[in-house]
């Protein structure tokens, strides 16, 4: 990957393209306001669902956007094809490492199992100390509040230390990422 990436931001988000239109519509916005904010989005390269809509966001706003797709999709012709730069590597795993590696913080939106791969992955890394950027959790239409509940359930039955809720933060709408992050990016030790 190249070396600009000082302000790199990676988003996890849904391939869906059943999902209401609302979480694209999101997702769009986020990458506008990403791009705007001169920040370069690393995401998985696909043209579907919140994924493409995030990076047509960006790209529409003349940001920069980065997909790292693993080949077999790839091969299934699920890239897009617009993207300042497309990564492709060998599978999911690799995905995942260079998406994190990458970036300078985790933005999570709304999305399905790969998603919540994704996010819960970068909370486990950053509990043992391995990835240490903010993660922020975007709470559209109350998503993310099963998952928060389950989370602190993980807290209260002590499978989680009380600390480890600082280490997300949640926000609830792609409007507030911009300022949520700047401020966590300032706090960063
Ligand atoms: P999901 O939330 O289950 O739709 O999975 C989306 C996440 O998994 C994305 O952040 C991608 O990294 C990856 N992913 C799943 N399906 C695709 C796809 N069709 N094209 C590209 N990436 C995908």
């Amino acid at each position: 990957m190249d070396t600009q990436l000082a302000r790199a931001v990676v988003v996890y988000c849904a391939s869906s393209e059943r999902c209401d239109f609302a979480y694209h519509e999101g997702a769009r916005r986020l990458g506008g306001l990403l791009a705007r904010d001169n920040r370069t989005v690393v995401y998985g390269g696909g043209r579907v669902g919140s994924m493409g809509a995030l990076a047509d966001g960006a790209l529409a706003a003349g940001g920069r956007v980065i997909g790292v797709l693993p080949r077999f999709l790839k091969d299934l012709e699920l890239a897009h094809d617009g993207l300042t730069e497309l990564h492709v590597v060998e599978d999911m795993r690799a995905r995942k490492h260079a998406m994190l590696t990458r970036s300078q913080a985790v933005i999570a939106l709304p999305g399905g199992s790969g998603t919540l791969e994704e996010l819960l992955e970068a909370i486990t890394l950053k509990r043992l100390g391995v990835y240490a950027g903010p993660i922020i959790l975007v709470n559209m239409r109350n998503y993310y509040s099963p998952l928060l509940a389950m989370l602190a359930n993980a807290i209260a039955e002590r499978f989680m230390q009380e600390p480890s809720a600082n280490i997300w933060q949640v926000v609830p709408t792609p409007d507030d990422v911009v300022p949520a992050l700047a401020a966590a990016l300032r706090s960063q030790p």
